[in-house]
């Protein structure tokens, strides 16, 4: 159905056995590794990561998980579930360059990393790549491809390398092999999430700290509201635009040094609607260090709120939000606290995509399913709404 609620590991162990009997099928022996690797949701930091600001993601219950063994060759040979019939072959002593299948092109990123890094030429080998975080939902797979490519080839090499640094090579990867102009967040939380953590990351200093969720007890649910609307119109680099001027005007060198009394002193300098996507930014870099506070003390009721005006913020002053996560939202907050809500809010770039809403752990279902009913009744369209927790960061395991 549309509606699901993970209990427990099933899934995650379903995703590893797939992986290993595809391995088995495509190369005829056992994988020696099996690597995985989480995809995310922000909870609370949204518009900020360019502003010097906090971004407060999770990892959640889907993963990329890639079976591997070494082959004695200078080859990589790749295989992925999601693309049958587009196997990728890379040579590893060889300068990677973009090419076909597109979708290697993660792969090629990662290992150009390593090369950078003087770890290279790799020794070859057999991967088959396998996933079940839903395309297209703004989770990022991407991330979690080159991050646990990374971690294989950590194996590979029999090597650890600095996580910090593992997460940049893996956004190097995007930026340069996918083109696409990635901020960390998604990397970073791949590498350094942990169970029952959020993970606070300082944009400005790249610094990534586990935040303890002090009260287990919630389930956080995602829902896609099926809509993309498109971002080509310029809505996103014109956001970051409005966010440049309004710091020339501040005369300031980073947000972090911006308060709302600033703000409202140089009011009569800037226009309105610069002004609104000024005051988003320093609340929402606020909010963010509020929430990450809250979670640790177990004052859930607190994170709700915060996500409350978060959404707020972004609909009203930054404009990123539209009608359908508008209603999803609303849907989640006239639910309440007593039907088991927490907090709910748009979260990635906007204009469609999820939300993310926190609900009590034994109130999921029933959420879930008022959520899904009003939202298709509003909008006519069918959501597809799922329930997860935190999950820990990208793994090696060795299966000798
Ligand atoms: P997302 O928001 O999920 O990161 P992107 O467009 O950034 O969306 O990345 C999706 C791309 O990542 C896919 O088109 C594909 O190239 C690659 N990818 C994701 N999952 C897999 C997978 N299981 N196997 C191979 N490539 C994958
Ligand atoms: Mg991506």
């Amino acid at each position: 159905g549309n509606l699901m609620i993970e209990h427990n590991d099933d899934a995650f162990q379903q995703l590893q056995s797939v992986a290993k009997e595809k391995f088995v099928e495509e190369f005829g022996i056992d994988p020696f590794w099996m690597v995985s690797a989480p995809s995310r949701v922000n909870l609370i930091g949204e518009h900020i990561d360019y502003c010097d600001g906090f971004v407060l993601p999770l990892a959640i219950n889907r993963h990329i998980v890639i079976a591997a063994a070494p082959n004695g060759t200078s080859q990589a040979n790749m295989v992925s579930t999601l693309f049958p019939g587009e196997p990728a072959v890379v040579m590893v002593d060889e300068d990677p360059v973009m090419g076909e299948p597109r979708w290697a092109n993660y792969i090629r990123g990662v290992l150009d990393g390593f090369r950078l890094k003087d770890l290279w030429p790799l020794p070859g080998f057999d991967a088959v790549v396998h996933s079940n975080i839903p395309l297209g939902a703004g989770l990022s797979s991407s991330a979690a491809i080159e991050v646990a490519l990374a971690t294989l080839v950590e194996g590979l090499l029999g090597i650890e390398i600095n996580p910090k640094n593992k997460a940049l090579l893996c956004q190097r990867a995007e930026q340069k092999f996918a083109g696409v102009p990635c901020g960390i967040m998604d990397q970073f939380v791949s590498v350094f999430a942990q169970p029952d953590h959020v993970v606070l990351i300082d944009c400005r200093s790249q610094q990534a700290q586990p935040i303890p969720l002090a009260d287990t007890s919630v389930a956080v649910i995602i829902a896609d509201t099926k809509i993309q609307h498109e971002l080509s119109d310029g809505s996103y680099a014109n956001r970051r635009k409005q966010t440049e001027i309004a710091l020339m005007i501040l005369g300031k060198d980073s947000w972090r040094e911006v308060s709302m009394a600033d703000l409202e002193e140089a009011k009569g300098e800037m226009s309105e609607v610069v002004f609104q996507r000024a005051r988003h930014v320093i609340t929402e870099i606020e909010r963010t260090q509020k929430a990450a506070m809250a979670i640790a003390r177990g004052k859930m009721d607190e994170v709700g709120g915060l996500m409350r005006a978060s959404h707020l913020s972004l609909r009203d002053d930054f404009e990123v939000s539209c009608r359908e996560l508008d209603i999803m939202v609303e849907g989640a907050w006239h639910i309440g606290e007593a039907g088991g809500v927490l907090g709910s809010r748009m979260t990635g770039a906007g204009f469609g995509g999820s939300t993310v809403t926190l609900a009590r752990a034994e109130q999921a279902e029933s959420v879930m399913e008022a959520m899904s009913r009003n939202y298709k009744q509003e909008t006519g369209i069918e959501p597809h709404i799922f329930s997860t927790k935190a999950v820990g960061g990208a793994e090696l395991s060795d299966l000798l």
